[in-house]
């Protein structure tokens, strides 16, 4: 990166003032300035995180004590899904954030799906194998204890408005430049690359490069710069949500709830200082009233006068997210819906990697679709992951899930990895032939496809196989995390030792 580089970040959501933040403290020497409207909001959702959060506060070392308690936050060790597959017989199962004590675990997982994918009456609960579940069910912090050795992985829940507050006083102590003003209209050079955008107070302000953290508006990307917009509507139905908050829960847990709905699903995440909620549903299946009285009833607010509010979403990706000298972040480069969460981790992972390519060199057109090509997989791979809990799903009480079901719009990617499940093939091996790890892992998959009970019938059972190893049981895995659990504190305790620092 040049001495005296200008870099403007247009837009001041969570995305913008991530932006603001990592870009500062890799180019010190680069001029970065972060405008934002004072009249147009942010879209303040998006409250739930994966372990990236904790690394990019380790990165700007921000310990969790102080912007914890700064954003009302909480630790997430893992999603739990209900009622999304009544045919498993289980009412709900995990998704957890693997961890270093998963490695005595996982094999056994892995192992024990293997031999219930060939009707063997095996443990295959995900709950039972990862260390996470258990401190989701006793919820407690997953905060290791100095003589612990093992590391524990975890995402958070967090009030995204207090976040970017939070946020922006960081990156103003790291130098960047605030203006609170609107963008009233874009300049552009001869070539189409971006010139200026000029302010509602008459500003004009130039750069060498432009983030666009315009929101679902996208600004600079695609209104001015007109990239293509690549929709996931045929395979992703969602479009819309209902959001709700609820009073803080009296013992706040370590895990974000996702359950199935009518015609979509429902969010609860804790706080510390309320509970947030939203049905996420497709508008092709019902409208915002009946979603609204949904979600009201689900929650017991059918009279309440806590008023809910209504949001479009647009999903999807840029065609380019980089493209000539314009870089976009946050819901101006694209959205997959929140199930996993992921959209803050797509942030990260867009300027990270943008700025380990860029600041060596002068950007080539090379480097550009290299880049592109990366942020687009991920993109892609990502989505794939969430449109499986729709394709594999086994509710039959709407259209909606029906249709999901019988929805065959899915990438070779994702059929590739069923494919491999029904034929009993290495799941493992294939993730990796994917190189797929980076994004959900071998893990994650298990956990998906055992957590819904996607295995034969059965054709042999425990009393019938007499001497088959069975690692669970051998390994005692249950007494084993029992064990560990004991090292851990609840998490109310530790953010009321977080609020005292
Ligand atoms: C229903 C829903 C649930 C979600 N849940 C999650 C979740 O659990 N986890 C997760 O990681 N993500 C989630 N997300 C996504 C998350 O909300 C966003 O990724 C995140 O908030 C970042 O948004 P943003 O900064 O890109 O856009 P915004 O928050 O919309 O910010 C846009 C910014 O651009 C500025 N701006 C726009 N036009 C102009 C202009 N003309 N002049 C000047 N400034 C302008 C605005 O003032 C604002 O500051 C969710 C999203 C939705 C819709």
């Amino acid at each position: 990166m040049q001495q005296n580089h200008s870099i403007l970040i247009a837009g001041g959501g969570t995305a913008g003032w991530m932006t603001a933040c990592l870009m500062a403290q890799a180019w010190p020497d680069a001029q970065i300035s972060l405008i934002e409207s004072p009249d147009i909001g942010i879209i303040g959702v998006g409250e739930g995180s994966t372990p990236s959060l904790k690394a990019f506060f380790q990165q700007l070392n921000i310990p969790d004590s102080e912007w914890m308690s700064a954003c009302n936050a909480t630790y997430k060790t893992n999603i739990r899904f209900i009622n999304w597959s009544p045919a498993s017989g289980n009412s709900s199962y995990s998704h957890p954030f693997i961890s270093q004590l998963d490695t005595f675990s996982e094999k056994a997982f892995y192992s024990n799906c293997f031999s219930r994918r060939m009707g063997l009456d095996f443990e295959t609960s995900p709950n039972k194998f990862f260390f996470n579940s258990y401190l989701a069910k006793a919820g407690k912090a997953p905060i290791t204890p100095a003589h612990f050795p093992f590391r524990i992985e975890y995402g958070y829940h967090f009030d995204s408005a207090l976040l970017g507050q939070f946020l922006r006083t960081k990156a103003l102590q790291l130098g960047v430049t605030h203006w609170p003003l609107t963008i009233e209209s874009v300049t552009q050079e001869p070539d189409g690359r971006i010139k200026a955008l000029i302010c509602n107070d008459g500003r004009v302000l130039s750069a060498d490069l432009f983030v666009d953290c315009t929101g679902f508006s996208s600004l600079l990307m695609q209104k001015t710069l007109a990239v293509p917009f690549q929709s996931f509507a045929s395979n992703l139905f969602n479009d819309a949500a209902v959001v709700l908050p609820t009073a803080a829960l009296a013992h706040l847990p370590v895990e974000t709830t996702a359950t199935a709905l009518s015609n979509g699903w429902a969010w609860q995440i804790p706080l510390q200082h309320r509970t947030g909620h939203g049905y996420v549903y497709s508008s092709a299946f019902t409208n915002a009233d009946k979603a609204e009285l949904e979600l009201r009833t689900q929650l017991g607010l059918v009279d309440s006068a806590v008023q809910a509010r209504h949001l479009k979403m647009k999903v999807g990706q840029l065609q380019q997210h980089w493209y000539k000298n314009c870089l976009a972040v946050g819901l101006s480069q694209g959205f997959i819906e929140p199930l996993e969460a992921t959209a803050l981790h797509l942030v990260q992972t867009s300027v990270q990697i943008f700025i380990d390519q860029y600041q060596f060199s002068q950007a080539t057109a090379l480097q550009q679709q290299q880049y592109n090509q990366q942020i687009s997989e991920r993109f892609e791979r990502v989505r794939d992951y969430i449109v499986a809990h729709y394709k594999l799903n086994s509710r039959d009480d709407s259209d909606y899930w029906c249709a999901n079901r019988a929805n065959t719009e899915l990438s070779d990617s994702l059929l590739q990895i069923l494919d491999c499940w029904y034929r009993r093939h290495d799941l493992d091996q294939e993730i990796k032939r994917q190189q797929l790890s980076s994004h959900f892992g071998t893990s994650s998959w298990h956990c998906l496809l055992s957590g819904y009970g996607i295995y034969p019938a059965l054709v042999a059972t425990q009393d019938q196989l007499e001497k088959r190893p069975d690692p669970y049981q051998d390994l005692q895995l249950d007494a084993f995390f029992s064990a560990c659990l004991l090292n851990f504190m609840p998490q109310q305790q530790l953010l009321t030792i977080y609020q005292g620092t």
